[in-house]
């Protein structure tokens, strides 16, 4: 990796940066380890945007749930990811990542219990796969970029300068995503929020299109009982190449 040289942009630009100066970092990881939090720090410190590739997948959810269309209607939905006029608001700076569909912000829904419940049937899809990886693609050629989510490193980078995948046991992962639902002020027991990870791993890991699993070059951290500093320390030790 190394410094920014003068002759790049700063993601905030928007602007194509030529080839030679593409620079992309993947991080991937099962649900609530951690990819968001520490993609969007690293992001922030090296003047990339940051996309959070998960709102996209839960944008289509929501829309497809708003129009009544039925969980088994692959067909239906991978239309609707297609034609969806999806506007993603790339982090820039810690801005946070913002979704419009059709110009009304959605971003306050996408965290909601029905989504929750569906996203991963509908990341199931090939066609809605198909719709996002190529606009993420995009994402990715305008901009020095880390993006966030589950096949980044395997099927929509798979030559990203950089690859991470974060890990942490099941328990673990579970007592972050409580207490970050307290912190927000939900109520949900810790029982649910452990069964709902569970489910989403499973479905995410066993499904036939871009299952989740760690790219063969990519760096596994298991984050189990390091702090977040101690993970970023970690990541930008293997951002300067030192390990
Ligand atoms: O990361 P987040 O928990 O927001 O992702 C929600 C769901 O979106 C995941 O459980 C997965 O089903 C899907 N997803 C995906 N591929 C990605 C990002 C998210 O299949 N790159």
């Amino acid at each position: 990796m190394g410094e920014r040289t003068p002759a790049q942009t700063t993601a905030s630009e928007h602007v194509r940066v030529p080839d030679s100066h593409r620079r992309t970092i993947a991080v991937d990881g099962s649900a609530a380890s951690g990819k968001s939090t520490i993609g969007r720090r690293l992001a922030e410190q090296l003047g990339y945007a940051f996309l959070d590739t998960g709102v996209m997948y839960r944008a289509v959810t929501h829309a497809a749930l708003e129009r009544g269309l039925s969980l088994g209607n692959s067909a239906a939905i991978g239309e609707l990811a297609q034609t969806l006029p999806i506007d993603v608001s790339l982090d820039c700076g810690g801005s946070g990542t913002r979704v419009t569909i059709d110009g009304s912000d959605v971003t306050s829904h996408l965290r909601s219990q029905p989504v929750e419940d569906a996203v991963s049937i509908v990341s199931r899809i090939a066609a809605v796969r198909d719709a996002l990886v190529s606009r993420q693609r995009q994402f990715a050629e305008r901009q020095p970029i880390v993006m966030a989510g589950r096949d980044i490193g395997t099927v929509v980078l798979p030559d990203a300068d950089l690859k991470l995948y974060l890990d942490a046991s099941i328990e673990e992962r579970a007592r972050r995503r409580y207490a970050d639902f307290l912190a927000a002020g939900n109520e949900v027991s810790q029982e649910i929020v452990l069964e709902d990870i569970r489910r989403r791993d499973r479905i995410d890991s066993e499904r036939e299109v871009s299952p989740l699993r760690p790219a063969d070059d990519a760096v596994i951290i298991n984050t189990d009982g390091l702090s977040l500093d101690q993970v970023m320390d970690r990541v930008n030790s293997l951002v300067r190449g030192d390990e």
